[in-house]
């Protein structure tokens, strides 16, 4: 019998379930179809700019995770974000920094997009973009829902009919991140963080923040998921048209560069009942935000739950 188990998706679920997996002596793959790691936890970098472009901070709430993010803050990974009255924690320099760190250890295959799942014969065939296919003993979906949905159904996996009729009104929302590199120091205030009406939900300087270089003023603007879902295929430069005018006070200098990084799935519009499924019969799990709950602490809960309902079910 194979007695691999994948994880696809290195967001924080898919990391942290893997390194539980792996911890109790599994044998663990990650199948990621980025080069980055980290998933929303994401930064990208314009020229000198830095910018964190998906997940801003994150808080710990429950006591599993707080007593997780006192060991990382220890260990210099995350720290409280510079100035903010909220307790706001972020990674170490920047958002992506956590998924690196996570991965140490672990078999990753990066750059690795799976694109159909079959269940033959009590083992699970993973197709997998411009690489050889894997066979594994058991699977598990970190990936946003929709995703993972997809892939079961291009396998033509299915679920029990209740669940997947659950699973299939999971909605995610989008968004859109403009990213603008500014002619200098921004006008928002010292914490870098602002708010703003409109299409704009959020604004972080990724230089007060301490991520982007002195003398490379970023900016992430996160849109409204209502806007997003408008205006999701308008290019960069439409998009500054229609929303740097209404922020051009908060922002100060002119805008020199607009970047943009698309959000199709940001954050889910409603949660399971579940912090995960794990459906034995078919060796065959699903985890992440949808799951635990939309933030960063509720995608690492979920991973968390996955390794708990495995190993119940590997001592049963
Ligand atoms: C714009 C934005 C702002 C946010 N702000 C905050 C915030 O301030 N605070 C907070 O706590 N949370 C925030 N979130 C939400 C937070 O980022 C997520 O809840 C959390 O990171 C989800 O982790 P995850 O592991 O479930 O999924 P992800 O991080 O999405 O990881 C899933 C991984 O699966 C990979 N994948 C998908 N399909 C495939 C495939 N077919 N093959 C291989 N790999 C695949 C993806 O590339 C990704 O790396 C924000 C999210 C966005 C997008």
């Amino acid at each position: 019998m194979n007695e691999t188990i994948a994880v696809v998706g290195a967001g924080i679920a898919g990391l942290l379930l893997a390194r539980e997996l792996k911890a109790r002596g599994a044998e663990v793959v990650v199948f990621e179809k980025s080069r980055g790691l980290g998933g929303r936890m994401a930064t990208k970098r314009v020229g000198e700019a830095v910018f964190d472009t998906g997940a801003q901070y994150f808080t710990a709430k429950s006591e599993r995770f707080a007593a997780q993010v006192t060991e990382w803050a220890a260990a210099g990974v995350v720290a409280p974000w510079p100035g903010a009255s909220a307790h706001r924690w972020m990674a170490k320099p920047s958002m992506n920094a956590l998924g690196k760190f996570l991965a140490e250890g672990l078999e990753i295959q990066r750059e690795s997009k799976l694109v159909n799942v079959q269940r033959e014969f009590g083992v699970w065939e993973l197709t997998i973009e411009n690489r050889p296919a894997w066979r594994v003993g058991r699977l598990v979906l970190a990936a946003p829902l929709p995703q993972s949905l997809a892939l079961l159904k291009a396998g033509g996996v299915e679920l029990p009919r209740l669940l997947a009729a659950e699973l299939a009104a999971l909605t995610y929302h989008p968004c859109l991140a403009l990213l603008l590199t500014l002619a200098g120091p921004s006008a928002m205030p010292a914490e870098g963080i602002a708010f703003a009406d409109g299409p704009v939900r959020w604004m972080a300087d990724n230089s007060k923040k301490g991520i982007s270089p002195e003398g490379h003023a970023a900016v992430t603007v996160h849109l409204s998921s209502a806007f997003a879902a408008e205006h999701y295929a308008k290019t960069e430069a439409e998009l500054a048209e229609l929303v740097v005018p209404g922020i051009a006070d908060q922002l100060g200098p002119p805008v020199v560069n607009v970047a943009l990084q698309r959000w199709k799935f940001s954050e889910p519009a409603a949660t399971f009942a579940q912090p995960c499924v794990w459906l034995p019969d078919l060796g065959l799990g699903l985890a992440g935000d949808a799951f635990g709950g939309p933030r960063v602490e509720g995608a690492a809960l979920s991973g968390w739950a996955m390794a708990e309902r495995m190993a119940v079910q590997a001592r049963t």
